[in-house]
């Protein structure tokens, strides 16, 4: 029997492939009653846990020299077992005068996500990836051309929060120090893949400090194409947050080409999911509509779309939803351009004119590749 041939391309460097292994554990990944626990098993004092929770989301320091109640000869040991560096940030963006921006992050693996800081005057919203990449392949998308990566952990979701929480509190973004009010999950990423992860970061955003950050959940908004099982799932776990369903058409045929997960869960099953998270959360539903020229922005499709809204229920509760027109984000390359003004401006009287609560979504840091559906990653 012959040996088997030599490869004759020895690879240089052997690393694992992308995706196996795992993010540094942090402590934003645990409870606090999980960190006390942790702790113990290290033979650390639980309330050593306590403290380390206090920095990280009550006071927002990331700089272990600040944290001048942690024992010196503990400090490194306690800061790398409970706060381990998660991401860095590669570039940040700006836009809006300073109060939009965009940092593009590398995960310990090399993976890149970006999320992105609005500042209202009445408020301030951090836009946070969940996913690196994206599996759903929608086509006006810029996330989801290259495919998923992997599945962001838990802290590394929450860190983009509180990096933005502290750029705020230190008055780095022009309108003095503030807070984040506001989160949505429409960064990189499909977040009800990712479920898990999610809901434990919606956990640790809206615990208390300093357990978590102590937001309020009906400021934090998860957005999805529609998982129906997931949707039905979230709906169960007693998290009063906003679901936003990016629905983009009314018809079948049509959404299966922009939302291709729609030819597993229907329009009229994917509708119904929403309307049963509305009834059980007591919390209104947003549907993200973009506005393709051509594509989805005629007439006939506002009414259908009011029809399909309003198949909830007879007489149809209105009550229960939101609709987002969002004016498409042109992403270079693509086929799809916005619609325009006339046309949006049709559509959106057409909702109204059924009773439909309707807005048009501003396109903040659109120059910037900053704004909805924009987020691709790439260096240069
Ligand atoms: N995967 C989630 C979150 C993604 S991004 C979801 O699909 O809901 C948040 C929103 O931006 C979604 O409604 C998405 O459809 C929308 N979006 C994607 N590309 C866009 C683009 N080019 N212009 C405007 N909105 C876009």
């Amino acid at each position: 029997m012959s040996p088997m041939p030599e490869p004759t391309h020895l690879p240089l460097v052997l690393t694992p492939p992308r995706g196996r292994a795992k993010p540094p554990r942090h402590l934003a990944d645990l409870t606090l009653a999980e960190r006390l626990e942790e702790a113990t098993r290290l033979g650390l004092p639980g309330f050593r846990a306590r403290q380390l929770s206090v920095h990280y989301f009550d006071r927002l320091v990331d700089d272990p020299e600040q944290m001048t109640d942690l024992p010196l000869a503990q400090r490194a040991e306690l800061v790398t077992g409970f706060l381990p560096e998660l991401m860095t940030p590669l570039r940040t963006l700006e836009a809006d005068r300073g109060t939009t921006r965009k940092t593009l992050w590398r995960l310990f693996d090399g993976a890149l996500v970006e999320s992105v800081l609005m500042r209202y005057p009445d408020r301030a919203t951090m836009c946070v990836s969940s996913q690196a990449g994206c599996g759903m392949a929608c086509p006006f998308c810029a996330t989801g051309q290259g495919g998923l990566q992997r599945n962001m952990s838990t802290a590394e979701i929450v860190e983009q929060v509180v990096a933005g929480a502290r750029a705020l509190a230190r008055g780095e973004v022009p309108g003095g120090p503030g807070r984040v009010s506001n989160v949505v999950f429409m960064g990189m990423g499909e977040p009800l893949a990712n479920y898990h992860a999610v809901v434990g970061a919606v956990r640790r955003l809206t615990s208390p400090a300093p357990d978590g950050l102590g937001m309020s959940a009906r400021g934090v908004t998860v957005s999805t194409v529609g998982l129906v099982p997931r949707i039905r799932q979230l709906a169960a776990e007693g998290l009063p947050v906003t679901l936003a369903l990016s629905l983009h058409a009314p018809d079948d045929e049509l959404r299966n080409e922009l939302v291709p997960i729609n030819t597993r869960y229907s329009v009229a099953e994917t509708v119904e999911a929403a309307w049963d998270y509305a009834r059980t959360t007591k919390r209104r539903v947003s549907i993200e509509y973009a506005m393709m020229r051509g594509i989805n922005d005629q007439a006939h499709r506002a009414d259908l779309l009011a029809d399909v809204l309003g198949s909830v229920g007879d007489p149809a509760p209105w009550g229960w939803v939101h609709v987002n027109l969002i004016p498409l984000n042109e992403v270079r390359g693509s086929k799809f351009t916005r619609s325009s003004d006339e046309d949006m401006d049709t559509f959106q009287r057409r909702l109204l004119e059924r009773g439909i609560s309707t807005t048009m979504r501003d396109t903040r840091g659109s120059d910037i590749d900053a704004a909805c559906g924009q987020l691709a990653a790439t260096e240069g």
